[in-house]
């Protein structure tokens, strides 16, 4: 075991060192990336400016992977070894900016896969930074996923600025849902009996729902907005349209629940004699599953820094991640690194100066080591690797 201990804990110093020597790099991408958010799928300059640091850092890029324009994967290997990834998230969100902080996610993961890569010579193995866009909606890792690129990875790592700093982490499986109600226009005050209102059919849906939470398993989720409302005060509205999010803590469950809401907006288009008009994302966002050998290295390493994470309450303040459904495929982790304080809404104002705050920038620096010597742990002692499989496996 000292044999082994000795050049690990020299090498965790050494990532350390580096990465102080890359920050001022990183943060400048992050900085950029926050002053210019770039919505799902529309990411071009985020990924522009990761893939020339991580070519100028020796990788070899792949751009526009899995069919996808702001999809990356950037490579280096050396010799025959375990095969580490580090995510990288880099969307804003519709209308909010990088109120989710994946600015930080972006550079994090960058720093840590240049990092743990220029360690590659003294142990062998594979590190990628994946560039995964469109998390806030649209589900970039699961292209990513049905493109095979996590065919050969043995490990799946990425952290998520938060409130708190806590290893293990709950996200609920989601599905999205567009809906649109057809009727038919008509003079509000002269002829109401020719309409056929879509308002009304909305309204009706959303009580429903309204109703349907109070039966609900602990957990789930349902909310939505309206986009489309009507054009006058004077005229029926003929079209109203919109989203709905539908969220559970299984895959499963969150089924029934769509079902239900499906039920729900068919009905009210059978009462109000509209049409109805539902889709759903092809894929919905799994849950998280938490690997335990993973988030135990994590832990040390993060300590090791000084940082001391709380312990999770599972499903606390659980949102949703496409990360979830990587972490079906491959051992993953998805720890959190707390930036503002606790009474700070997530997909907020607030939440948005985090993430272009000194704190902000200190988190990203502290998982970018603590990723990195996670990685180092893994190449230097693949049996962990396996150890890692055989929890993913028992599921
Ligand atoms: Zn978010
Ligand atoms: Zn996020």
């Amino acid at each position: 075991m000292s044999v082994a201990q000795a050049p690990i804990s020299q090498l965790k110093d050494e990532i350390s060192t580096r990465i102080d020597v890359l920050r001022p790099e990183l943060e400048r991408i992050g900085r950029d990336i926050h002053a210019n958010p770039e919505i799902a799928y529309e990411e071009h300059r985020a990924v522009a400016w990761l893939a020339e640091l991580l070519k100028k850092q020796g990788f070899s890029v792949e751009l526009g992977v899995a069919n996808t324009e702001t999809a990356f994967v950037a490579s280096r290997r050396n010799g025959t070894g375990p095969t580490i990834a580090f995510l990288s998230e880099y969307d804003a969100l519709r209308g909010l900016g990088h109120g989710c902080g994946h600015n930080l996610i972006a550079t994090a993961s960058a720093g840590a896969g240049i990092a743990l890569a220029d360690a590659l010579g003294r142990l062998p193995g594979r590190v990628l930074v994946i560039g995964t866009p469109a998390e806030e909606g649209g589900g970039g890792k699961i292209r990513l996923i049905r493109a095979g690129i996590f065919q050969e990875v043995d490990a799946a790592m990425m952290f998520h600025p938060d409130t708190r700093t806590q290893v293990l982490h709950w996200a609920l499986a989601v599905t999205h849902m567009h809906f649109a109600f057809i009727g038919r226009a008509a003079h509000a005050s002269g002829d109401p009996e020719k309409g056929i209102n879509a308002l009304d059919a909305f309204v009706l849906a959303y009580n429903g729902i309204s109703l349907l939470r109070q039966q609900l398993k602990e957990g789930a989720r349902l909310h939505g907005f309206l986009k489309e409302g009507g054009t006058a005060p004077n005229i029926i509205p003929e079209r109203t349209s919109g989203e709905f999010l539908v969220r559970a803590r299984d895959e499963a469950y969150m089924q029934e629940l769509v079902q239900k809401v499906k039920n729900i907006f068919q009905a009210a288009a059978l009462a109000t004699g509209c049409e109805v008009r539902l889709s759903f994302d092809e894929e919905p966002y799994a849950d998280l599953r938490n690997n335990g050998v993973l988030a135990k290295l994590f832990e040390e390493n993060l300590r090791r820094l000084g940082v001391d994470p709380v312990e999770g309450v599972p499903w606390a303040g659980a949102g949703s991640t496409d990360m979830g459904n990587v972490s079906h495929v491959v051992p993953a982790l998805h720890p959190t690194i707390g930036i503002a304080p606790a009474e700070v809404p997530g997909h907020s104002q607030a939440f948005l100066e985090a993430s272009g705050s000194l704190r902000g920038y200190q988190a990203m620096v502290d998982a970018a080591k603590a990723l990195a010597m996670t990685g180092a742990d893994l190449l230097a002692d693949p049996a962990l690797v396996e150890q890692a499989k055989v929890e993913f496996r028992r599921g």
